[in-house]
């Protein structure tokens, strides 16, 4: 009998509608048999049964009004799952699939990647329904300070500092932020990911994307003697994880061969020219077939999940959560593909992670390996916190060391329980031992 069946089965019972949360759950739990085990003390504290409830879960109204004079009403989230070790902190996400279920379950992976950064950051997210594509300027923005208006309330630069995800970029953390200011006249550091000009950090474009490849590198070395070097790498998406993942990984020498947005992907066997994307994502918002304008020999095909039949060495899920099945893995090592490194949060299903390791691909999931996004917003944190600012170069090698420490405190606590290079056992471990000791210390609070 496992230790810790009866903690899931109580999440099971009380949040059955979650599927994606469930999922997170129970891969946590699974990895965590052996604490229970060697450390009684967590279960008799009920470390696990706190651990898996958020600490408060918002939902709120967001009325807006659209370009044609119409009331829209959309759903705001804010779940605060963890502030064990720091204030709360994780993205907010807006996208019309997202639900309570969504946001609980990047809440709680957040607990254990922020800890694994060793910054003192406990975990949290949230988002609404909201749909920003096709919408003007002027409608996100309206749309952006009315859910500050409420959200206001709850976070603080001591309480809650959220930060951008899907939806969620410059813009629209620019906006929530001026809302913020107006509303409490205080100009303090209470969205990461905030531009530069306003007490944004030098590198957090580039963090998650340059954080997973630095990860990815050191894995890759370690367990298979590979790297970037020379290698072919598809990617999923081309927002803010995929374009800068594809910026690094060009840099350490390989060559990105497919790109992917909700619509299709995109297959340019000469490499893809990084710039076009660039405008087409980043300037004019638009979709990925565009790219066909600027290179007429590259191909589009419709429907992106088919993007992993594209044969490569590398392969980098930075999209969406479940856009990885096992077909899609059996596809990716049929063609000969070594490694897989998550950019996305849970992007492959778990039956897909159980193939990829028990066919000895190098595999890090998305809590250590997209750890330097949150990783660089601790910094953007520190450096408003200090009122200066680092320059590029100093936030990108703190960041490359983080991304490197976190690999070998994954990796050891992977192999102190037994089993090595299993990054996903390791993670969980590492991230987890942090937290539960400080909820340990600081009591059952009440
Ligand atoms: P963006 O909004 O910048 O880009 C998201 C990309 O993924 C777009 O290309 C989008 O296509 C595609 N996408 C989104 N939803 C779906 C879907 N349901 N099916 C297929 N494609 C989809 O988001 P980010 O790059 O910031 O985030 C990507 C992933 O990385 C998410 O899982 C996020 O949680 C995770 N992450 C992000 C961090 C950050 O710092 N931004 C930090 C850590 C993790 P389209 O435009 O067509 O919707």
């Amino acid at each position: 009998m496992k230790k810790l069946q009866g903690v899931y089965e109580d999440v099971l019972k009380r949040d059955a509608n979650e599927p994606e949360f469930l999922q997170a759950v129970k891969e946590v739990l699974d990895s965590l048999e052996p604490v229970a085990e060697k450390y009684p003390e967590f279960l008799e504290a009920g470390i696990f049964n706190r651990i898996v409830e958020p600490e408060r879960q918002i939902i709120f109204r967001v009325p807006w009004v659209n370009d044609k004079g119409e009331v829209i009403v959309n759903r705001g989230f804010r779940v605060q799952f963890n502030s064990a070790i720091g204030p709360y902190k994780g993205g907010l996400r807006f996208h019309p699939s997202v639900n309570l279920g969504i946001i609980k379950f990047l809440g709680f992976e957040q607990i254990f990647k922020n800890s694994l950064t060793g910054l003192p950051m406990g975990g949290g997210k949230g988002g609404s329904d909201f749909d920003p594509k096709g919408k003007s300027d002027g409608e996100i923005m309206r749309f952006c300070q009315s859910f500050m208006f409420e959200l206001a309330r709850h976070i603080g630069p001591d309480t809650d500092v959220p930060a951008g995800d899907i939806g969620v970029g410059a813009r629209e953390v620019g906006y929530m932020f001026g809302m913020y200011k107006k509303i409490r006249n205080e100009f303090t550091g209470i969205l990461t990911g905030k531009g530069l000009t306003y007490g944004g950090s030098l590198a957090r474009t580039e963090a998650t994307g340059y954080g997973l490849c630095y990860f990815l590198e050191e894995a890759m070395k370690n367990i298979r003697g590979r790297s970037f070097e020379g290698a072919t790498v598809v990617i999923s998406g081309s927002g803010n994880v995929a374009i800068y993942a594809a910026q690094k990984a060009m840099q350490l020498g390989a060559k990105v061969v497919a790109m992917s947005d909700s619509s299709g992907y995109i297959y340019d066997k000469n490499g893809i020219d990084l710039d076009a994307i660039k405008k087409i994502k980043e300037v004019e918002r638009k979709r990925i077939n565009e790219y066909l304008k600027y290179h007429p020999d590259a191909t589009f095909t419709t429907g992106c999940n088919n993007i992993w039949t594209v044969k490569c060495d590398i392969a980098m899920p930075c999209a969406t959560q479940n856009e990885l099945d096992l077909n899609a893995a059996k596809t990716l090592v049929a063609n000969g593909c070594f490694a897989v490194g998550e950019g996305a949060n849970m992007p492959t299903t778990p039956d897909a992670v159980d193939y990829l390791l028990e066919k000895g691909i190098v595999y890090t999931p998305g809590k250590a390996s997209n750890a330097g996004g949150v990783a660089c917003s601790g910094l953007e944190m520190t450096q408003n916190s200090m009122r200066l600012s680092w320059s590029f170069e100093e936030v990108d090698a703190k960041l490359k060391t983080i991304m490197v420490n976190i690999y070998r405190t994954a990796s050891e606590a992977a192999k102190e329980f037994g089993y090595e290079n299993n990054l996903v056992v390791g993670a969980n471990i590492a991230g987890f031992m942090k937290v539960a000791r400080a909820m340990l210390a600081q009591g059952v609070t009440y």
